[in-house]
């Protein structure tokens, strides 16, 4: 019975092996042929190694600083953030994203959360990132530091039911922080995320000029400030195609927030921007 299985075995395998090498494409190389393609569990594991360097990264980071602007810029990475949905209009923005083979980083608000909890799995599921936007968009700032504990908690509880992440990155509303912010979100071992860049597609700018905005104004490193909600976003959804490709045309790739601290971090704590204490 072996014997007769090691006979039927052999030439199967030789039979598989020449159509292999014959529907290979012209480009793919005899490793591509001979070894399979990895199969979900690989991916999963390959995915989960490479976020867990990411968390890495951020931790790095933290020990010199509690916040981000921009990547050191000796990459020639990019990132896109969309604050304040999910809404409406994130479904079309993730399927750009994933059209064009990029990922974003989407920045929640927590009271968005319960409508959109399959929205909030679907943009981790396709490999964007997430992070906290507070509850309900207030200046934190001008909040007590119970206040500003409170939205941040809160946000991470709707997040944690919705089967979303456990968010490693904070943005606050209005870029409005203050000592208790960052002292609160040191103690979650958080970083607080801005951006260099700002596209304005919140002040009822036409789709060519948020395009303008934020291709002319990144530079490598650049984190990019967009909006996924919080209001018509139409025109940032029509303005995304051509970011993207004019992004590209400059060679510059959109990367998320985490995958941009890790591979071009900043080596120096910058100094705080304006926005301390409530503007
Ligand atoms: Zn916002």
């Amino acid at each position: 019975m072996r014997r007769r299985a090691i006979l039927i075995a052999v030439p199967v395998a030789v039979v598989a092996l020449i159509i292999g090498a014959i529907s290979g494409s012209p480009d793919s190389n005899q490793a591509a042929v001979t070894k399979a393609k990895p199969t979900a569990a690989e991916l999963q594991e390959i995915e989960a190694k490479q976020l867990a360097r990411e968390d890495r990264g951020i931790d790095r980071l933290l020990d010199f600083t509690t916040f981000v602007a921009a990547g050191q810029g000796k990459k020639r990475q990019v990132a896109l953030t969309f604050d304040d949905g999910p809404s409406v209009f994130t479904p079309e923005i993730l399927r750009i994203l994933k059209q064009t083979g990029t990922h974003g980083t989407f920045f929640v608000v927590g009271s968005m959360i319960p409508d959109q909890e399959r929205m909030i799995q679907k943009i981790m599921r396709e490999g964007n990132a997430i992070g906290n936007h507070t509850v309900d968009h207030p200046r934190m700032g001008e909040l007590s530091a119970g206040d500003q504990l409170l939205q941040l908690n809160e946000q991470a509880a709707l997040m944690d039911g919705a089967g979303g992440p456990v968010e490693r990155l904070f943005r606050p509303p209005y870029r409005s922080f203050n000592g208790s912010t960052l002292e609160l979100l040191a103690e979650r071992d958080m970083l607080m995320v801005l951006w260099d860049v700002d596209t304005g597609d919140y002040e009822g700018l036409s789709s060519d000029e948020i395009a303008r905005n934020a291709v002319d104004d990144a530079k490598p490193g650049s984190i990019i400030l967009m909006h996924d909600g919080g209001g018509d976003r139409t025109n940032t959804v029509a303005a995304l195609p051509e970011i993207i490709k004019g992004l590209k045309r400059r060679k510059l790739e959109p990367v998320t927030v985490p995958r941009l601290v890790l591979d071009d971090p900043p080596t120096d704590a910058a100094p705080l921007p304006e926005g301390l204490s409530g503007n």
